[in-house]
């Protein structure tokens, strides 16, 4: 019963940001469950393709800029062209910019924002209007971020923008649970990839956060494998507006 549970044969996921880092785990792990990938990033994803297809499902690459929202009716468009339907939607792509809040500028600011925020809740609204459409269950899976319940330190926009994840994360659930559609969210905690390599090169953070992990390591992209198929399957189905801390127990402490 419990691997059917965790099945995603036949279904697919739209996932952003998959070329590298946490949205490439996420994209391996639903694969390994049997789901096909569309990818979207702003450059063809290889890496992610390769061991996607070796593992004998579907791939679709859309280039795209999530700086804006023009591009977002073209992803459903030709995911729907390619596959048929999504079923999942994992929004992953995210970016960060650090400095000094008095010195933050207003395109730091924006350029964030757009990105983390404002994309990820009108592709949510794209998706969520298909699935509505055709009377068809929906899994959306937003990134969030420890700073989605901490203040963080010299990265104002993204404390902004991934605390207003989590607060639309409540939203949308409340709004489209009754519809069919599971909204929920990852929280990662200090993982290992491009979005912290400043940190990790900074001796002295470095070693705070690592002392600061229960687990004693940083994370891997990997770790967010098993949250993203348990919210994409429906071992999740009555899992509504929940935000899922992948942290090595940081938030615990
Ligand atoms: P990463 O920099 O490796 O991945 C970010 C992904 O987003 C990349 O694929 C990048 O190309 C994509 N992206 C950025 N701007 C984009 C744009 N304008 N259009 C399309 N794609 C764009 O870092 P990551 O750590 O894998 O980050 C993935 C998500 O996880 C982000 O939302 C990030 O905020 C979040 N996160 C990361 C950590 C961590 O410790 N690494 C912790 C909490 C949350």
């Amino acid at each position: 019963m419990s691997a059917t549970l965790f099945d995603l044969k036949g279904k697919t996921a739209i996932v952003t940001g998959c070329n590298t880092g946490l949205g490439q785990g996420m994209a391996l792990g639903l694969a390994e469950a049997g789901c096909n990938i569309v990818a979207v990033n702003r450059r063809a994803p290889e890496d992610t393709q390769r061991h996607v297809e070796a593992l004998g499902v579907g791939f679709l690459s859309i280039e795209a800029d999530l700086g804006s929202t023009a591009p977002i009716e073209d992803i459903l468009v030709r995911t729907q062209e390619t596959f048929g339907h999504a079923d999942i939607l994992v929004n992953n792509a995210g970016t960060i910019r650090r400095a000094d809040s008095l010195e933050f500028t207003e395109k730091d600011w924006d350029e964030v924002m757009d990105v983390n925020l404002k994309s990820l809740f009108f592709l949510s609204q794209a998706f969520a209007r298909r699935c509505i459409d055709k009377q068809r269950r929906g899994k959306i899976i937003n990134i969030a971020s420890m700073l989605s319940f901490q203040g963080g330190i010299r990265v104002p926009s993204y404390t902004a923008s991934k605390s207003g994840v989590l607060g639309l994360t409540r939203l949308m659930a409340n709004e489209w649970a009754p519809k069919g559609i599971n909204v929920n969210a990852i929280a990662p905690g200090y993982m290992a990839t491009n979005n912290t390599e400043a940190l990790r090169n900074d001796p002295e953070r470095s070693e705070e956060i690592l002392k600061r992990i229960p687990a004693g390591r940083w994370g891997e992209s990997e770790d967010l494998a098993g949250a993203a198929v348990f919210l994409a399957s429906s071992a999740s189905d009555y899992v509504h507006g929940h935000a899922l801390a992948v942290d090595g127990g940081w938030l615990a402490r």
